[in-house]
C-alpha cells in the first residue's frame, strides 16, 4: 500500500529539515519527500496533514511490557498499543520480566510475540542472571539474538567489580550498558525523595546521595573500561552535574530522564498519593530546574518513559507498600511538548530527543524520514488540547499521576513500518 502524506510541515532533525514537504510511503518505506504537490500519488491513500506537524515515529528507549511473567500489568500487544496511541512507533523493552530476559530463548519469546505487535519492539537484556548481580549473563548469546542493550534496570546492581566486568565484556560488541543507578544500602527501604515532605509525611525518604553516588561511581567505571554508559531516569540535579562533566572529560556516557522529573515534584506525594511513587523518586523544585537546563544543553539527550505498568488493586494500597513506576506512553508527547510552550526546547530540539537521539544511543536504524528508512512516522497535532482520562489509556494499566490533566499537542496518526 502506497501513503501520501500531504501539506503536512515536516521536523526530521536527523536530516536537518523543517518545513512544508509531502511524503510519499511505498511497500512500507519512505518513498521520497518533494515539494507540497510535486509527488504523484496514483492508488496511494492521501492523508491531508493540513496545520499538522510531520516527524519521525517516537523512540521509547525505556519501557517495562510485562510479558512474560505479568500480563496482567501489560503485555507487548497492549503496550506497543498504548506505544502508537501515544506516538511511538519503537519501544525498547527492559528485562525484568519473568523469568528475567537473561537469555537467548527469552529474547526470542519476546520478539515472536512482538512480530504482529503495534510498535517495533527492541528488546535489552539482562546484565546478570535473574538481575541478580550475582553472575554475568551471556552477553553475547544476548547480542546475537537481538538485543539493543544490557541492563538490569529495577535492581541496582551494587557490585562495582562485577560492574566494570560487565562494561568490559561489553567492549567486545560494543554494546550499551544501561545503568539503573541506585545504592541500595542509602535507599533502603525508602519509598519518597528525602526532604521536608517525607519528614512531614512520615514517610521514609530516598536520598538524592543514594541515586548520585551509583552515577558517580558508573561514570568512573565507564572512564575506565570506555564502554558505552547510558544513565537510565535521571532525577536529581547532582546527577546532571556528574553527567555534564563526564562529558567535558570524554567519558562515553549518555543520559536520559521521563516526563514526571521534569512535569512533578515531590509535592505530588502529599495526601499519600501512590500515582506519584516511582523509582527514582520525584525530586525538588530545584531538581527539576536543573533536569530542564539539562535538557536545554543537551547533557540530556534522551527523553524515555520509564513506562511501568501496574494493576489498579496493587496501586491502591498503603504508600509503603505499593509498587513503584507509572504508565507513561500516552502521555510523554504532550507533557514534552509543554517544555517547548516553556521555552526550555525547540520544537525540533524536543523531537530530537524523542527520535533520532535515542535511535544514535540505541544504534539503531529508526528515527529518521530518510528514504529507505522504515515508514514510521508520527502526525502531531500541536494546537489541541485535551484531557488525559486514563479510563481511555491503550495500555491495560491506568497508573498516571497525570490523570484530569489538560494537555496540549497530541499524536493524531501514528504510521508504523506503513501501516496506518
Ligand atoms: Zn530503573
Ligand atoms: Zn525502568
Amino acid at each position: 500500500m502506497n501513503i501520501l502524506i500531504k501539506n503536512g510541515h515536516i521536523i526530521d532533525p536527523a536530516n536537518n529539515i523543517g518545513g512544508k514537504l509531502d511524503i510519499l510511503v511505498s511497500d512500507g518505506k519512505i518513498a521520497k519527500l518533494g515539494k507540497p504537490g510535486s509527488l504523484s500519488a496514483d492508488g496511494a491513500q492521501v492523508i491531508d496533514a493540513t496545520g499538522k506537524i510531520v516527524v519521525p515515529g517516537l523512540v521509547d528507549m525505556h519501557v517495562h511490557l510485562r510479558e512474560p511473567g505479568f500480563e496482567y500489568k501489560e503485555t507487548i500487544a497492549t503496550g506497543t498499543a498504548a506505544a502508537k496511541s501515544g506516538g511511538f512507533t519503537t519501544v525498547c523493552c527492559m528485562p525484568n520480566t519473568n523469568p528475567v530476559n537473561d537469555n537467548r530463548s527469552i529474547t526470542e519469546f519476546i520478539l515472536s510475540q512482538a512480530r504482529n505487535a503495534s510498535a517495533w519492539v527492541y528488546p535489552i537484556g539482562a546484565i546478570t542472571k535473574g538481575s541478580k548481580g550475582e553472575e554475568l549473563a551471556e552477553m553475547a548469546e544476548l547480542h546475537r539474538s537481538g538485543c539493543v542493550a544490557v541492563s538490569d534496570d529495577g535492581t541496582p546492581l551494587m557490585n562495582a567489580a562485577l560492574m566494570r566486568r560487565a562494561m568490559e565484556y561489553s567492549k567486545i560488541f560494543d554494546t550499551l550498558i544501561i545503568s539503573h543507578c541506585e545504592d541500595s544500602t542509602l535507599s533502603d527501604k525508602g519509598v519518597m525523595n528525602e526532604g521536608s515532605i517525607s519528614t512531614e509525611l512520615g514517610l521514609r525518604g530516598i536520598p538524592r546521595a543514594a541515586e548520585e553516588v551509583m552515577t558517580a561511581r558508573d561514570i568512573s567505571l565507564a572512564g575506565l573500561t570506555g564502554c558505552r554508559l547510558h544513565i537510565a531516569h535521571v532525577s536529581t540535579a547532582g546527577s546532571v552535574d556528574l553527567v555534564r562533566q563526564a562529558k567535558k572529560k570524554g567519558v562515553r556516557v549518555t543520559a536520559e530522564t521521563c516526563p514526571h522529573y521534569f512535569s512533578l515534584t515531590d509535592e505530588a506525594v502529599r495526601g499519600y498519593n501512590t500515582m506519584a511513587k516511582m523509582n527514582p523518586p520525584l525530586r525538588t523544585a530545584e531538581d527539576v530546574a536543573a533536569i530542564k537546563e539539562g535538557l536545554r544543553d543537551g547533557t540530556i539527550e534522551v527523553i524515555a518513559t520509564d513506562h511501568a505498568p501496574h494493576g489498579m488493586d496493587e496501586k491502591s494500597g498503603e504508600f509503603d507498600h505499593v509498587p513503584f513506576g507509572i504508565v507513561g506512553l500516552e502521555t510523554a508527547l504532550g507533557l514534552t511538548l509543554k517544555l517547548v510552550e516553556e521555552g526550555v526546547l525547540t520544537f525540533t530540539e524536543a523531537i530530537r530527543k524523542l527520535t533520532l537521539n535515542p535511535a544514535t544511543v540505541l544504534k539503531i536504524k529508526k528515527g529518521t524520514l530518510s528514504p529507505g528508512a522504515d515508514a514510521d512516522i508520527t502526525i502531531i497535532d500541536q494546537n489541541i488540547t485535551w484531557t488525559v482520562d486514563s479510563s481511555q489509556f491503550r495500555s491495560k494499566s491506568r497508573n498516571t499521576p497525570f490523570n484530569g490533566w489538560q494537555i496540549k499537542g497530541r499524536a493524531v496518526q501514528t504510521i508504523v513500518g506503513g501501516r496506518l
